[in-house]
């Protein structure tokens, strides 16, 4: 029987050796392993030896069938590498070849302006403040020094989420903000004086759309409570400000703005970069308005429980998306919202 065993094996394993597909090994396996394989009837016989010869026999009958199995699985490995080269080789594919580029993601250039300003702001001494787009009324107006009457809350032309006349007795509505302001109350409220905060973010308003209006589009506004903060701070900041978003000094001038929330408020333009006597981009007035501040009206420190006869500050607005505009010479706002691959890949060559 030990010869047998023996035999079976050498055979077996040139057998496996010679298969050269998959139904080859499949016989081979049946003839030699399965119920009436040969193997399997040597395993069976062993009941009929000598007690004496049974162990030793049948450990080595067990490790032909072991040794088998094994070659039978290794060979079909071989097989299934071996058709898979040829299928691959058959389709002219060529592994050595480069691959397809995966296109690479980048910076929305809304957001590479914001970082390059808030990095800025940092070397300032500000910190970068950050607040909910779904705002309360309180915050987004009355905090701001617009009360519920107020014309300006007409002029912002906000998108409610509770309007007025839904919203319960002594219940406030919910807006979509419609300036990153609410976030400076939020912080003065938190941190209190003295406070340097700059405020990025995303805002809205119901608006006519055009080339230069959007439904959605990104401010930022800083804020500065200090003792004795006045106009000079004010325009030293702002210059500085210019110069950091537009590379270089650019002249400016103030005129008298109104905005609620400050008093004495301005407009800051500056001079157009783009031409010396007039262009499209500055409605060929050779000024640009950039930037709209002032010093903060009482009454938002008092919303912040600041004392105003202790505290002042000033307070300044950046249209950052009027300023992506600019500084890549963008000529309709409704691309920066607008998600097309086309606009944006040309920010990433
Ligand atoms: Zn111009």
């Amino acid at each position: 029987m030990r010869d047998r065993l023996e035999e079976l094996q050498s055979q077996g394993l040139a057998a496996i050796q010679q298969a050269e597909a998959e139904e080859g090994l499949r016989a081979i396996e049946v003839r030699l392993l399965g119920r009436k394989g040969e193997i399997t009837s040597v395993l069976k016989s062993l009941g009929t030896l000598p007690a004496a010869e049974r162990p030793l026999l049948g450990q080595l009958a067990n490790e032909v069938k072991q040794g088998l199995a094994e070659a039978l699985q290794a060979r079909r490995s071989d097989l299934q590498a071996l058709a898979m080269a040829a299928e691959l080789e058959a389709d002219g594919f060529d592994a050595t070849l480069p691959g397809d580029p995966l296109p690479g993601g980048g910076v929305h250039p809304v957001n590479q302006v914001s970082r390059d300003l808030e990095d800025l702001f940092q070397s300032m001494g500000f910190q970068i403040a950050d607040g909910p787009e779904v705002e309360l009324e309180e915050l987004n107006f009355d905090a701001l020094n617009i009360p519920a009457d107020h014309p300006a809350r007409e002029s912002h032309d906000t998108i409610w989420i509770t309007p007025p006349d839904q919203r319960g007795a002594g219940k406030q509505g919910v807006v979509l903000r419609t300036h990153t302001s609410p976030v400076q109350v939020r912080a003065l409220r938190r941190f209190g004086a003295p406070l340097r905060v700059v405020a990025p973010g995303r805002v809205y308003r119901q608006e006519s759309l055009d080339a230069t209006h959007e439904h959605t589009f990104h401010q930022m506004e800083g804020l500065v409570v200090d003792r004795g903060v006045g106009v000079p701070h004010m325009l030293h900041a702002m210059n500085t400000l210019i110069e950091g978003v537009m590379g270089r000094k650019l002249e400016t001038r103030l005129r008298p703005g109104f905005f609620p929330f400050v008093e004495p408020g301005f407009e800051l333009d500056a001079r157009c970069p783009f031409c010396k006597s007039g262009c499209g981009v500055c409605k060929n007035s050779t000024w640009i308005e950039l930037m709209p501040g002032g010093l903060v009206h009482p009454n938002v420190l008092r919303a912040c429980d600041v004392d105003p006869e202790e505290f002042s500050g000033y307070a300044f607005g950046l249209g950052l998306s009027r300023i992506v505009m600019l500084r890549y010479g963008i000529d309709d706002i409704r691309w920066l919202m607008s998600g097309s691959l086309s606009f944006l890949r040309q920010f990433h060559p």
